[in-house]
């Protein structure tokens, strides 16, 4: 590590105390930047790096509802708009107990370079909330939605700021959400997306990060002369990433053996029925456990880590920090070849480093699941122009999006002597569009 990036990361340290996420998310990122940083010290000089660093703005309000038995609960609510050089801050909403400053932090930061890698006009963000949506009742989800965008809704538009999905938010909280903004502003407007087919929404917008990561994962293997075809995968997670990650995996040939929620994971040899596990995770909202019932050749592990089963591919869907580095030394030991993070950060810094160092081809989150926020950009433009696209249109744009994402990391691999490592060149070529952009608008 050199000098200027201790400095940095001390600088980062001090100012943002007990946000480890964060911490991690942005030494990951600036310890890839350093041969850029000395190709081009005017980032140093101008300042471009201190700025990228502290969020134009952090907002945190309370966020009262009442519950079905007529009781008040308090939940605190987040949104940073990290960067806006190039275009509207864009990002998610994740409603999830473990949420924080520090997690909504590393995943604007994050957001920045993955918009950048789009191609798209979009800056970057993040929110949400510490509200847990699991065992509560469709109205107290939608109490909750509505008091939380009430507040949000002053700092927010189609121009400003354009929310999304994440972890715990889905289309019924995108569409509680965006009816109460509807009605506290009489605007009909694109101000979130994920918004549903019919009022607003785009066509391939569920499927889109998953479908996402498995077309950026596909393009790694290529330019390495491999295929998804006969591979044996494991997923983690079964939520609306794991979900459309397992079914394209699988119309390419691949055989998914695993997918995981937060209790356990199940394996089936036979390949996992994705139709089940869409209509028990998307429609009953119950737990994976329930699969085996219904596929009696299965089985479930009650246990947190499906790393533990040996696969071709890996495809950590589910959440941060997910592969340390024992998980990723078990897996390297049984064979891994490739790495596509569906979710964000689902490696840790130690782990990627393994993977790099024994030839196991890692595609990043901020590359390699930037499909969902692309076709989000894409239903912008669609509710801008009043205008909706088919299905097959945004697909095929998704696929080329994905791969000239594939190809840029790759270039950027290239041009600064890291070639094969991926998660530089996601960095580089994320961080340079967005730097560019900063220098030409001035210290702001
Ligand atoms: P969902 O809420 O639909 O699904 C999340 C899945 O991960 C569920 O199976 C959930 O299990 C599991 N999970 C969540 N937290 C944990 C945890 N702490 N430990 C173990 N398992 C956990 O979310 P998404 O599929 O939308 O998001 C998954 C990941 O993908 C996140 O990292 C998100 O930031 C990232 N992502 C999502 C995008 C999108 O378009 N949706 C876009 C880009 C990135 P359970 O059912 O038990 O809660």
């Amino acid at each position: 590590m050199t000098d200027l990036t201790k400095k940095y990361l001390e600088t980062v340290k001090k100012r943002n105390p007990g946000e480890a996420e964060f911490h991690q998310a942005v030494e990951e990122v600036l310890e890839s930047l350093e041969p850029v940083l000395e190709k081009y010290p005017e980032y140093v000089e101008t300042g471009v790096v201190d700025r990228l660093l502290e969020p134009d703005r952090q907002i945190m309000f309370r966020v009262p509802w009442i519950d079905d038995n007529g009781k008040c609960q308090v939940n605190r609510g987040f949104r940073v708009q990290f960067n806006n050089a190039i275009g509207p801050y864009k990002g998610g909403c994740r409603f999830h107990p473990s949420v924080y400053l520090g997690i909504i932090k590393f995943l604007g930061f994050e957001q920045i370079f993955k918009n950048s890698l789009t191609t798209l006009p979009i800056g970057g963000g993040k929110g949400g909330s510490d509200f847990d949506p699991k065992g509560k009742s469709d109205n107290e989800v939608m109490r909750f939605c509505q008091s939380f965008m009430t507040e949000l809704g002053k700092y927010i538009d189609a121009d400003t700021d354009v929310p999304a999905g994440d972890i715990g938010v889905g289309g019924r909280e995108i569409g509680f959400m965006f009816g109460q903004y509807k009605r506290n502003t009489d605007k009909w407007e694109g101000v979130l997306t994920g918004k549903g087919v019919g009022w607003g929404g785009s066509l391939g917008r569920t499927e889109a990060t998953g479908y996402g990561t498995v077309y950026f994962t596909r393009e790694m293997l290529k330019a390495n002369g491999m295929s998804f075809e006969g591979k044996r995968v494991v997923i983690s997670g079964s939520g609306n990433v794991a979900i459309y990650a397992l079914q394209k995996a699988q119309s390419y040939g691949a055989k998914v053996v695993v997918v995981s929620d937060s209790n356990g994971y199940i394996i089936d040899e036979d390949g996992v029925d994705y139709k089940l596990v869409k209509q028990i995770k998307e429609v009953e909202r119950k737990r994976i456990s329930e699969y085996v019932v219904h596929r009696p050749n299965a089985k479930y592990v009650d246990s947190t880590n499906p790393w533990e089963v040996k696969c071709d591919i890996a495809l950590p869907c589910s959440t941060q920090n997910d592969i340390d580095l024992p998980k990723a030394e078990f897996l390297v030991a049984n064979g891994l070849i490739a790495v596509g993070e569906g979710a964000n950060m689902p490696c840790t810094n130690e782990a990627v480093k393994f993977f790099l160092s024994k030839g196991v081809l890692v595609g990043p989150a901020k590359a390699a699941n930037a499909g969902g926020v692309a076709v989000s950009a894409l239903e912008m433009s669609q509710n801008s122009m009043r205008l909706e696209w088919s299905f097959e249109e945004v697909d095929t744009k998704l696929d080329s999006i994905m791969t000239s994402i594939f190809q840029a990391c790759d270039r950027a691999s290239k041009e600064f002597n890291m070639p094969g490592n991926y998660v530089a060149g996601a960095n580089i070529a994320g961080f340079l569009k967005v730097a560019k952009a900063m220098k030409a608008q001035g210290v702001v």
